[in-house]
C-alpha cells in the first residue's frame, strides 16, 4: 500500500472533561472525506502503573492512506488547539500528536518503545530520539510518549480486542449517565466468548460507564466486532456518536516481564511464600522470597477470586505473580500490586499432635520431653514418646487465579477469552464502525 499515514495521539484531555479516544473521533470525522482507513482506529493502553495517567493511561491512532502528511498534521494541530482550548490541561500534561510515514509498526525502534512504554518508565529524550531518526512530523509535550508508543503498537499477528464506544452529547457531560444494567447482562448472557469485562458479577451493575465529566457515555468491549453493536439496546440515552476501536486492552500481550521490579514496573516475579497477613478491610500482604530478595505481594479486596485465593495460601507454597511494583518506601518490603496469581505448588502441611488414649480415645498430655503422655480423663499412662504426624487439608489448588470478570485491569486478558490476530490490513467501511446519533 502507498502513502500510508499513522497519526497518533496522546493527553488530549483535561481534569476538566475531554478525552483522547473522543477527540480521535472527532478527528477522524473532519478527515474522512480525504482518506481510506486501512486499519481500525487504534485504543492503545500503556502501563497502568504510571502515576501521571489520568485515567486509563490511554493513546490513539488512525493508519490510512492519503498523500500530504504535512496537511494532515496542521488540520491535527489546529483541531487539537481548538479542543483543548476551553479545558486547559493541568501544567503537567501537554499533548502529543505524531505523524508518520509507512509501515511504522514493524520497525523495530517504534515496535521496542511501545513494547517498553507497556510494562517500563520511558522519557520524552527516547521518544524525540526515535522521532527525530524517522523525520517523523511531531507536536506536543509528554503526550508524546504515549504517542509515539502507539505508532509502533498492534501490528500483524498480535492479539487484540476491540471496544465499541459510545459518546455523550455536550449538554449531557454533566448528567448522570443512563445505561441499563439488566440489558447490559442481558446482552452480555448471549454474547459468550465475545463480550469481555462489560458487567461485574460481584457488584452486580456494568462496569462500562466511567465516572466524572467526560464525554464517554459507555465502552463495550469485546473480541466480537459486529457483534458488540447489540450493547446499544442497553443505552437509554441517545448517544451523540459511536466509534469502534481495534485495542490491545485485555491481551496481556508484553505487559509482563522478567526485569528487576524497579518502582513503576510491570512483572512476572515468582518465589515461595514466607508470610500471609490479612488486614483489617481483607486486604491481603504475601512475602515471598524471590531471586530479587524479599518482596510483599498485596492482593486488594476488590479482585474478588484472587484476594480470597491469597487467603488460602500458606508458608512454603509456591506462587508465580503479575503485578505492578509500587514506590520504595524507607523500612518496608518492596511492594507488588498483584494483578493475577498463579499457584504452582501447594505445600503439604503436617501438624504434629500427641496420640489418642488407647482407653477412652481422649487426646493425652505430654509428661515432658522423653517421658511419655497421661491421660487427663482416664489415667492412663504410656512410656510411648512418639508423636502422631497428620496432613492437613489445603482448600487451595494451583493454578491461575484472577479477578473477577468486570474487575480486571484495562490491559489485563480474561482467562478463557480467545483472541483474534491480524495477518494482513484492509481498507475499512467508515460505516461499519462510526455511527452518528445526533446533530447537537
Ligand atoms: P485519557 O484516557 O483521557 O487520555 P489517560 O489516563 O490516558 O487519560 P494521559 O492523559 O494519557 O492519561 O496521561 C498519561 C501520560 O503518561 C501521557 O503523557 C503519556 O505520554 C505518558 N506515558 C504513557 N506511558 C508512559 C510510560 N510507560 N512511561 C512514561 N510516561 C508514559
Amino acid at each position: 500500500m502507498d502513502n500510508i499515514i499513522t497519526i497518533s495521539f496522546d493527553d488530549i484531555d483535561s481534569q476538566y472533561g475531554g478525552c483522547t479516544t473522543h477527540f480521535t473521533g472527532i478527528f477522524l470525522y473532519e478527515i474522512k472525506n480525504k482518506i481510506k482507513l486501512i486499519d481500525y482506529p487504534l485504543l492503545v493502553r500503556l502501563n497502568p502503573g504510571i502515576p501521571w495517567k489520568t485515567r486509563g493511561n490511554a493513546s490513539t491512532a488512525l493508519r490510512f492512506i492519503y498523500n500530504n502528511p504535512d496537511e494532515i498534521f496542521e488540520i491535527a494541530k489546529n483541531l487539537v488547539e481548538e479542543y483543548i482550548n476551553p479545558r486547559p490541561p493541568s501544567p503537567n500534561k501537554k499533548p502529543g500528536i505524531v505523524v508518520t510515514q509507512g509501515k511504522v509498526w514493524e520497525e523495530d525502534n517504534f515496535k521496542n518503545f511501545y513494547k517498553k512504554a507497556l510494562s517500563d518508565v520511558v522519557l520524552l529524550d527516547e521518544a524525540i530520539n526515535i522521532l527525530e531518526k524517522n523525520k517523523a512530523l511531531y507536536y506536543g509535550g509528554k503526550g508524546l510518549i504515549g504517542a509515539t508508543a502507539a505508532q509502533g503498537s498492534l501490528g500483524l499477528y498480535e492479539p487484540y480486542t476491540f471496544e465499541l464506544i459510545f459518546y455523550r452529547i455536550p449538554d449531557n457531560w454533566d448528567k448522570e449517565r443512563c445505561v441499563r444494567d439488566d440489558m447490559v447482562l442481558k446482552i452480555e448472557k448471549s454474547l459468550p466468548g465475545c463480550s469481555i469485562n462489560n458487567y461485574d458479577y460481584i457488584k452486580e451493575r456494568t462496569s462500562v460507564k466511567p465516572n466524572g465529566p467526560d464525554p464517554i457515555l459507555s465502552g463495550f468491549r469485546g473480541s466480537c466486532e459486529k457483534l458488540l453493536w447489540k450493547y446499544e439496546y442497553s443505552l437509554c440515552e441517545t448517544p451523540h456518536f459511536a466509534l469502534l476501536f481495534r485495542s490491545n486492552q485485555h491481551t496481556s500481550y508484553g505487559l509482563f516481564n522478567d526485569l528487576f521490579p524497579y518502582p513503576y514496573r510491570n512483572v512476572e516475579i515468582e518465589g515461595y511464600v514466607l508470610n500471609i497477613k490479612v488486614l483489617p478491610k481483607g486486604h491481603v500482604i504475601v512475602s515471598i522470597n524471590t531471586k530479587y530478595g524479599i518482596f510483599d505481594i498485596s492482593l486488594y479486596k476488590d479482585t474478588g477470586p484472587l484476594n480470597e485465593a491469597a487467603k488460602l495460601l500458606a508458608k512454603g507454597d509456591y506462587i508465580k505473580v503479575q503485578g505492578s511494583v509500587r514506590p520504595y518506601f524507607y523500612n518496608s518490603n518492596p511492594t507488588i500490586s498483584a494483578y493475577s496469581m498463579e499457584v504452582i505448588y501447594v505445600n503439604q502441611i503436617k501438624k504434629t499432635l500427641s496420640p489418642r488414649c488407647p482407653l477412652c480415645g481422649n487426646r493425652m498430655k505430654s509428661l515432658g520431653h522423653n517421658k511419655g503422655y497421661r491421660c487427663e480423663k482416664c489415667g492412663f499412662i504410656t512410656k510411648q514418646t512418639d508423636k502422631i504426624e497428620i496432613k492437613m487439608n489445603r482448600k487451595l489448588l494451583p493454578g491461575i487465579y484472577m479477578p473477577e470478570t468486570g474487575e480486571l485491569m484495562h490491559l489485563q486478558k480474561e482467562k478463557y477469552t480467545i483472541l483474534p490476530i491480524l495477518t494482513n490490513f484492509n481498507y475499512i467501511d467508515l460505516n461499519q464502525i462510526f455511527k452518528i446519533y445526533s446533530n447537537q
